[in-house]
C-alpha cells in the first residue's frame, strides 16, 4: 500500500486512466453501436445488463466437458507464463456457491491439500480470463508453499498480502488475455479485462485521498458507461473511499509498475514472473 499511495503515483495514475478510458469507451461503442444513450445502460438495473447481448463475441456457455480442456490449456499458459513447474493438485468446476455469489474464486483446503477454483456458468471468452486469474492465485499459493520464495512484505496474511495477490493475480489474467487477443483477433478478449478502468479509477481517488488532494472530476467521468456508474460521482467517491478494494489496489500497482518498465520487452510478464518467484522488487 505503500508503494501505491506514493504522491509521483498520481501523474501517472492520471495518464493510465485517461488512456484505459479511451479504449474502453471505443469498445464498449463497438459491441453496442445502437444505444443511444449509452449511460442510459448504466442507469438499468445491473442484474439486467449483459454484456453479451452486444455485437462483440463472447463465444458460448462451454459444457464441463469443454471446461476441462480450456482449464488443460489455461493450466499450460499460466505455467509457461510464469515459468512454474507444475504445480500440485487444483480442480475446476461449476460451482452452485460460485453462480449464487455471481463471482468466481479460487479455495485451498488444508485438510486435502489442494486447491479448487469454483466458477459460474461464463462464456467462453469471460471464462479464459476468470480461470487464468484464480489460477494464478493456485500458483501463488503453490510458491509460497513450496519454494518459500516470495519477499517478506508479501507473506504476511496482512492487506498488503492481499493486495499483492490481487494485482499479481489481475496482471496475469490482463497479460495472458492480451495474448488471446493478439492470437484470435477476438476483441471481447479485451472487453474482458477493462476492469483495469475501475481499478485505476479508485486508486486515483484513493491516493488523492491521502495526498489531501481533490481528484479531476473529468477524469473521473471518462468512460462511465457500464453498470453501477450510474451513482453519482460524489457518492461514487464516497463509497470508494469507504470501501477502497485490494483488486482495485493490487491492480492499479502493477499497472503502474508495468508502465515504469514499458521500454522493457515484455514488462508486465516479467514483473509477474519476478513476483511469484520472489525476487521482483517494486521500483
Ligand atoms: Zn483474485
Amino acid at each position: 500500500m505503500e508503494i501505491l499511495i506514493q504522491k509521483e503515483n498520481l501523474p501517472l495514475l492520471e495518464h493510465l486512466l485517461e488512456q484505459e478510458a479511451v479504449s474502453f469507451t471505443r469498445l464498449y461503442r463497438e459491441n453496442f453501436p445502437n444505444v443511444e444513450n449509452h449511460h442510459q445502460i448504466g442507469g438499468i438495473d445491473c442484474r439486467k445488463f449483459d454484456h453479451t447481448q452486444g455485437e462483440l463475441d463472447f463465444g458460448k456457455i462451454l459444457s464441463k466437458q469443454e471446461l476441462a480442456v480450456t482449464y488443460r490449456d489455461v493450466k499450460s499458459l499460466v505455467h509457461r507464463f510464469l515459468d512454474i513447474p507444475t504445480l500440485s493438485t487444483c480442480w475446476a468446476l461449476y460451482s452452485p456457491e460460485a453462480e449464487e455469489d455471481h463471482t468466481c474464486f479460487y479455495r485451498w483446503s488444508a485438510l486435502h491439500n489442494w486447491g479448487s477454483i469454483h466458477l459460474r456458468r461464463l462464456h467462453s471468452v469471460d471464462l479464459l480470463p476468470a480461470l487464468v486469474h484464480e489460477y494464478a492465485h493456485h500458483a501463488q499459493r503453490d510458491s509460497i508453499k513450496g519454494m518459500g520464495l516470495p519477499y517478506e512484505p508479501f507473506l504476511s496474511d496482512g492487506p498488503s498480502y492481499r493486495i499483492f495477490k490481487e494485482g499479481h493475480s489481475f496482471a496475469v489474467e490482463r497479460a495472458i488475455t492480451q495474448q488471446k487477443y493478439v492470437e484470435t483477433g477476438n476483441r471481447g478478449y479485451l472487453y474482458d479485462i477493462s476492469d483495469a478502468l475501475v481499478f485505476l479509477r479508485d486508486a486515483y481517488i484513493f491516493v488523492s485521498e491521502q495526498h489531501s488532494q481533490k481528484p479531476k472530476r473529468n477524469l473521473l467521468l471518462l468512460g462511465r458507461l457500464t453498470c453501477g456508474d450510474w451513482m453519482p460521482i460524489d457518492e461514487y467517491i464516497n463509497s470508494v473511499l469507504q470501501h477502497f478494494d485490494p483488486h482495485c489496489s493490487g491492480g492499479a500497482l502493477f499497472l503502474i509498475e508495468e508502465f515504469k518498465n514499458r521500454s522493457a520487452k515484455d514488462a508486465l510478464q516479467t514483473i509477474c514472473r519476478e513476483a511469484v518467484h520472489g525476487r521482483y522488487v517494486f521500483s
